[in-house]
């Protein structure tokens, strides 16, 4: 095994894990959290209006009532006038006209106030219309934002996939310990494994080497990590890349 070549394709190798970090990131960290907001938005906006809406159903049900206690009312009006002609006394006769024009007051007044609650409900009908119109628009432009992130997850799934693709036509050549290694890093170092020196400095987290590492990664008989941030190592120049 020559470690040289090795590293070379190591280095072929993490421009492509580079790529997929990067769309593994953009993936979990923006994405989700976005859709989960818009959707909680949504819901949000839904009970609003359902709540909006409930007021006109309280107020027919107020309404149905009023319209009940009218009823009611008519109902003893027709009793009360049925009753002047069985009364015997003048006195008697007065007290009844007293009864009969007070709910007449009573009714009068009821019908208002029915008339009211009809106005008041066309009123609030009219709100609710406009509101749902707006309710609708809203959620439909939220809906299509979901859509969009959906879609571009989508994507995002597909480049990965041709870059995993990309990626076993590599790894089956290198060196299985090598590769594991490698891997290994991968994951523990943010999806950066191997870096050159550059000005005899690493690439990642830019600590100057000492001459005695330089000479170490020079030697090319093993792999060689940065003491600091612990990451291959290798010099370009030496490569012929
Ligand atoms: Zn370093």
């Amino acid at each position: 095994m020559n470690l040289k070549d090795e590293i070379k394709k190591l280095i072929k190798l993490q421009e492509i894990d580079k790529q997929v970090y990067k769309l593994n990131l953009q993936k979990s960290n923006n994405i989700p959290a976005k859709i989960d907001e818009l959707k909680e938005s949504i819901d949000q906006k839904q009970k609003e209006f359902a709540a909006f809406k409930d007021k006109v159903n309280r107020l027919e049900l107020e309404k149905k009532n009023k319209e009940g206690e009218l009823t009611q009312k008519e109902e003893n009006l027709k009793k009360a006038k049925s009753q002047l002609y069985q009364l015997k006394s003048n006195k008697e006769y007065q007290v009844k006209l007293n009864e009969i024009s007070s709910i007449e007051a009573d009714i009068s007044c009821a019908e208002e106030e029915v008339i009211k609650f009809l106005d008041n409900i066309e009123q609030e009908k009219a709100e609710v219309k406009k509101e749902k119109e707006k309710v609708e628009s809203e959620t439909n432009k939220m809906k299509q934002e979901i859509a969009d992130l959906e879609k571009e997850t989508k994507e995002i799934d597909q480049k990965i996939n041709e870059l995993e693709n990309k990626r076993k036509s590599f790894t089956s050549d290198v060196d299985k310990k090598i590769l594991n290694q490698y891997q290994d890093l991968l994951k523990k170092r943010n999806g950066l494994a191997i870096v050159p020196v550059v000005n005899n400095n690493c690439g990642a987290c830019h600590i100057s080497l000492t001459r005695q590492k330089v000479n170490e990664i020079k030697m090319y008989d093993k792999l060689i990590l940065c003491e600091s941030c612990v990451r291959i190592l290798y010099i370009p120049e030496d490569l012929e890349l």
